[in-house]
């Protein structure tokens, strides 16, 4: 296996750090090292999860084979390295989807168990781990062991939401929920302040298997928190209007092909991209059908859009707050975030269900909000600081997939199923082989003894 020693980032290209990359061709060849080692699969991950400085990065991306797909039973098993994007191309025509998908398609099945990942459904179907059947785990020692909720389900519960720490995905089987269209039936509906929106989302009238909230983050006073609810679910035939051609046309993928000027993404450019979005959207007064690329991954039409960031690159802010006081965490954020005049070119809030059994998962009932926030100066870092304070008062956590810059005691208090994890940990990797960047910072795994 050949070793390449390069500058390397996730997706907010923030840090970027000197890191060795293995890239094995085969699954024979997942191995782990004798020294530090962290599993990669798209980067698709904000911060430094997926990142070892001065220590070895294992690229899964060829490891990717789709290895079983049970057609009656929706059942697929495949290597860890393969893409949802590869995956839809498969189970799709065959009338079968994701139980759960983020924001993008270009993450890796591995990616996905690690982070535990959430997609628009959270509050009916749970997280990823909430659908997986099983895995194969490679260890700290190299043995390969097969966990599921019922087999080993310790271990299997501290790698799902584990971020790659206690060893290396090498295969997972997946339960995927029937379709009867690729089409996904949407309703918009416009909020004029915060208030309303939140309310919106709380109404089961409203309600649907998936439901997001675009948020203009530049509206301020009256305006402050105003947006879109949209919700929608895998239209069914009978949703067809007669005469609706049942196919998706293929679209033409744009790429940005060079890394934007800090200046091009600022308060007017974005609150005038912003103004323009709500009322075409908002508009939207009916139903309508949506091929389901652009409703689940309409970022992904733009290759490198991380790119409009400019050089310094970007934070994805992301968080949840505790149901029971998220409206008043939430308006908090907000409004700390329109006080510091910063902008940010993307804000979405979802609702979350209950809380999942990955032990350092993310997801826990309340509401999640997150921001993209461009790196200008220090001061952002100083504003990220109050938010985690706020975090903290309303029984919330920050997403370690987006960070990459919490210190390791708001961590602690965020997660307090930390110590049950780091006890599994210390069994099947000792020798804290299995760390990152990520979690070297948050001082994990005995990182910091
Ligand atoms: C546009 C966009 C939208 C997104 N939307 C959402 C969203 O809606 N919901 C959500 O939850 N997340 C979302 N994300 C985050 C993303 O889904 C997660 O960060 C996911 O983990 C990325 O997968 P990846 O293959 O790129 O993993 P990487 O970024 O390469 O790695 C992420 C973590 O997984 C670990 N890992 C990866 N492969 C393996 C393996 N084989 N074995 C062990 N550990 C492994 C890494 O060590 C690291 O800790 C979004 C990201 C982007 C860029």
């Amino acid at each position: 296996m050949a070793t390449l020693v390069t500058p390397l980032s996730g997706w907010g290209r923030f840090p970027v750090q000197h890191c060795e990359l293995d890239r094995p061709e085969r699954y024979a060849d997942l191995r782990p090292a004798s020294v530090s080692l962290i599993a990669r699969g798209q980067g698709r991950s904000y911060g430094d999860a997926a990142l070892n400085d001065n220590g070895r990065v294992l690229l899964t991306e060829r490891v990717n084979r789709l290895l079983e797909f049970d057609v009656e039973q929706g059942i697929l098993r495949a290597e860890a390295g393969a893409t949802l994007a590869e995956i839809l191309d498969v189970i799709v025509p065959q009338g079968w989807f994701l139980p759960v998908t983020p924001g993008t398609k270009f993450v890796s099945l591995g990616g996905c168990v690690a982070a535990d990942v959430h997609g628009k459904n959270h509050h009916h179907d749970g997280s990823f781990g909430n659908h997986v059947l099983g895995i194969e785990l490679i260890l700290a020692d190299g043995s390969r062991v097969a966990c599921s909720p019922s087999e080993k389900s310790e271990l299997f519960w501290a790698t799902v939401g584990g971020m790659g720490l206690t060893g290396i995905i090498g295969e997972v089987a997946l339960k995927l929920i029937p379709i009867s269209s690729d089409f996904v039936q949407v309703r918009n509906h416009a909020a004029d302040n915060f208030e309303q929106l939140f309310r919106l989302m709380q109404d089961a009238t409203f309600d649907d298997r998936y439901a997001v909230a675009w948020i203009d983050s530049m509206a301020a006073g009256a305006q402050l928190g105003r947006g879109i609810a949209m919700c929608g679910h895998h239209a069914t035939q009978e949703e067809f209007r007669p005469g609706f051609r049942n196919a998706i046309k293929p679209k033409r993928s744009r790429a940005i092909p060079f890394d934007f000027p800090a200046f091009a993404l600022n308060r007017l450019s974005i609150a005038a991209f912003n103004g323009l979005y709500f009322r075409q959207e908002g508009g939207k007064r009916e139903p309508f059908l949506s091929g389901y690329d652009s409703y689940f991954y309409p970022l992904d039409a733009i290759g490198n859009w991380n790119r409009l960031y400019g050089k310094r690159g970007f934070v994805q802010y992301q968080c949840v707050i505790h149901e029971a006081v998220a409206f008043d965490g939430i308006r908090q954020l907000l409004q700390a975030l329109s006080d510091s005049r910063r902008p940010s070119f993307l804000a979405v809030l979802k609702r979350l269900g209950a809380q999942g059994k990955g032990l350092l998962s993310f997801p826990l009932a309340g509401y999640t909000l997150a921001l993209d926030l461009p790196i200008r100066d220090q001061g952002l870092f100083t504003l990220l600081k109050k938010l985690d304070e706020i975090v903290l008062q309303h029984g919330g956590r920050v997403y370690l997939a987006k960070d990459a810059r919490l210190s390791a005691e708001s961590f602690r208090a965020m997660y307090p199923r930390y110590d049950e994890w780091l006890k599994i940990k210390k069994l099947v990797d000792p020798e804290n082989r299995f760390s990152s960047s990520l979690s070297r910072r948050l001082e994990m795994g005995g990182a910091h003894e």
